[in-house]
């Protein structure tokens, strides 16, 4: 079972992920986009972990809706309401038990995921964030360490792609041959994952 502090591990990881993998997010960000995607997902997690702290939600759902909340009020760009929504979607999902099981888990964050697509209007092959999401999901009833390969494998199928949604896609076929600074952030996101299961 998965209860709120496993919950509050995933965001202090990614947090952690996020910081120590910030300039390369904003150096993938560049040649593609506008070389912010490092501190804005920076800035978006460190507002999560300080309201994780101040508040201290006790159900999974509540760590989820208020780091989705935090994450679509603190950053400016198209990552924010994207990521915002997959975890306050997939928090409303949760509900308020208090525990969850990995099943609960997955199917929650196929909503997640089903809800940025919605917003974005992003479709697997885009060169987006989906990309790593989507088959993340897919490997999350096998196991953390499989969801976290696949979504490191879907970043990196991006490079070949040409984008079709966000920034990226302004440049058409220039986008070719470059990694998705979203997709990247994804695999970090859901690899944290597996370091907060201690699996
Ligand atoms: P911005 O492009 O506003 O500067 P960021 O640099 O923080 O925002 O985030 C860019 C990332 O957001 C892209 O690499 C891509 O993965 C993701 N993204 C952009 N638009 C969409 C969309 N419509 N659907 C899904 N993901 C998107
Ligand atoms: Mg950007
Ligand atoms: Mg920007």
């Amino acid at each position: 079972m998965l209860d709120a502090d496993f919950f509050r591990r995933w965001m202090t990881v990614t947090a952690a992920a996020v910081d120590r993998e910030a300039e390369r997010l904003t150096e993938l960000d560049s040649p593609i986009g506008d070389a912010d995607h490092g501190s804005n997902m920076q800035r978006g997690f460190t507002a999560v972990v300080a309201a994780l702290e101040k508040e201290a939600p006790d159900t999974p759902g509540g760590v989820l809706t208020l780091a989705g909340r935090q994450l679509i009020s603190t950053v400016g760009g198209a990552s924010g309401p994207l990521y915002g929504t997959l975890l306050r979607r997939t928090g409303k999902t949760l509900g308020d038990a208090a525990e969850v099981t990995e099943e609960q888990f997955t199917d929650a964050l196929r909503t997640g995921v089903d809800a940025v697509m919605a917003l974005g209007g992003a479709a697997p092959g885009d060169k987006t964030m989906i990309d790593a999401l989507v088959p993340a999901v897919d490997a999350l009833a096998d196991s953390f360490a499989a969801a976290q390969a696949a979504a490191e494998e879907g970043a990196v199928a991006t490079t070949p792609l040409q984008a079709r949604k966000g920034r990226a896609s302004y440049l058409g076929e220039r986008s070719i041959g470059h990694q998705d600074p979203g997709a990247t952030s994804s695999s970090l996101l859901i690899g944290a994952l597996v370091e907060a299961s201690g699996e």
